[in-house]
């Protein structure tokens, strides 16, 4: 019952701890599914909300499918554009609409509010991501998003903070934050929406040190929100950072602290969530994330677990998680460990996979690029690759994607 219990058909969970709305390690090796299965719950739609008592007792999850696949029309259920060979039918019925929200040629659904009209959304919970002595904060926050608002994968939500700004006396200009949740969101009902903001301080010119009375107009808000506080939310916004169309491309993110959201999200998909996207990814997923200390990794419990089910499943995916501390780990100089130097490090098995046609996704600060591209480019020279020319093809081919700010 845990998924319920936290929050799924009530308003509120307590902020303060994100295993309250989901315990990585336990749903991980269950699949993630809270009650019933993802298959189940989006078959029964809205009515398991609303009756909510659905009992399986003690069928097995086979049973399950099957009962489902008899007892959901399959005329009801949209033509999947994929090949549906490797995805055993009892999926295939109980799969739910909202994966065929990037079934178009923009491959994104239509943004739902502008942000001159935004819409109401409503806290369900917020929490630190990182230790207590972690420097900054960052906090991982669900909100209840309106109704009929769906996004995909890779895709930002605008937030407008409240208030006015006292620069233009005009209310607040939106902020994007990237998504850091699948399209059925962490409470899997499609109808919620996770971020991974980090609180924007101000450093004191004099001291060089953070200001800990000033913050970020919106990060400072969403910082602090919570549970039944309404945000107004606008979008979704952005087709950048969607997963590539060929589910068999390998794909490498490569993130530097809440640039971490989009990955999230690619891997909850992926590698965890019972869908018909995960069955048919037959590529390999490669994540290098850059923080500056080890209490400062974010979502690492979660994308362990990923990575445990992952082997248990002998899935022909591989999963390879790489971690930069800069604080704590030395680069092959002795330096400070950034990402790319675990690029650097892995020279060889990064230009193997781009000229066979993988995608590289980049996200997180803009700092984090000029260094990317100066180590890239020199491995590059020292393969005899004239780098600029490769970089051209690589963008042209829809093979790299960057979203930093
Ligand atoms: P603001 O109030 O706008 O201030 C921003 C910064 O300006 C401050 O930190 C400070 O350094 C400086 N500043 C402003 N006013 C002053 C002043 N009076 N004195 C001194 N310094 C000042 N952020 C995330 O945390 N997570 C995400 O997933 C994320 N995704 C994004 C995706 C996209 C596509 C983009 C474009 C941005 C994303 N951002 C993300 C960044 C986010 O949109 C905001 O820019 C960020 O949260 C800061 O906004 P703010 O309102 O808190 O700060």
């Amino acid at each position: 019952m845990r998924v319920k219990k936290a929050g799924a058909g009530d308003p509120f969970v307590a902020s303060g701890d994100r295993h309250s709305f989901w315990d990585p390690a336990s749903e991980g090796m269950r699949g993630m599914d809270g009650d019933l299965s993802l298959e189940e719950r989006l078959a029964f739609g809205i009515e398991f909300h609303l009756n909510g008592d659905y009992d399986f007792g003690m069928e097995t999850e086979t049973d399950n499918f099957k009962n489902i696949s008899e007892s959901y029309s399959k005329s009801s259920i949209p033509a999947t554009t994929a090949s549906q060979n490797s995805v055993p039918e009892m999926l295939h019925a109980a799969q739910c609409w909202l994966e065929h929200l990037d079934d178009n040629p923009n491959r994104v659904p239509p943004v739902v509010a502008k942000a001159n009209k935004p819409l109401e959304a409503m806290v369900l919970g917020r929490t630190r991501l990182i230790d207590q002595n972690a420097p900054g904060d960052i906090q991982h926050i669900v909100l209840r998003l309106p109704e009929n608002f769906h996004y995909v994968e890779g895709q930002s939500l605008s937030v407008i903070p409240p208030g006015i700004s006292s620069k233009t006396n005009k209310p607040h200009k939106p902020r994007l934050y990237s998504i850091a949740s699948t399209r059925y969101g962490d409470l899997l009902d499609g109808n919620t929406v996770s971020l991974c903001v980090r609180k924007a301080e101000y450093y004191d010119p004099s001291t060089g040190l953070p200001d800990p009375t000033k913050a970020g107009v919106c990060s400072g808000f969403l910082c602090g929100v919570r549970p039944g506080q309404k945000v107004m939310v606008a979008g979704p916004v952005g087709k950048t950072m969607v997963l590539p169309s060929d589910p068999s491309k390998d794909i490498i993110m490569v993130a530097t602290g809440t640039g971490i959201a989009p990955f999230r999200s690619f891997l909850h998909r992926l590698y965890t969530e019972h869908t018909i996207a995960r069955q048919q990814f037959t590529g390999d997923a490669w994540l290098i994330l850059g923080v500056p200390t080890s209490g400062s990794l974010l979502y690492k419990p979660e994308f362990d677990a990923m990575l445990e089910i992952n082997k248990k499943t002998n899935r022909s995916s591989s999963l390879t998680i790489d971690y930069a501390i800069s604080r704590e780990m030395t680069n092959a100089q002795g330096g400070k460990m950034y990402v790319q130097d675990v690029l650097t490090e892995n020279a060889q098995r990064l230009f193997a996979k781009l000229e066979s046609g993988a995608v590289v996704y980049f996200c997180g600060l803009k700092g984090m690029m000029p260094g990317i591209l100066e180590a890239l480019e020199t491995v590059a020279t020292a393969k005899n690759i004239d780098w600029p020319t490769k970089l051209k093809e690589y963008q042209s081919n829809h093979q790299w994607h960057v979203e930093v700010y």
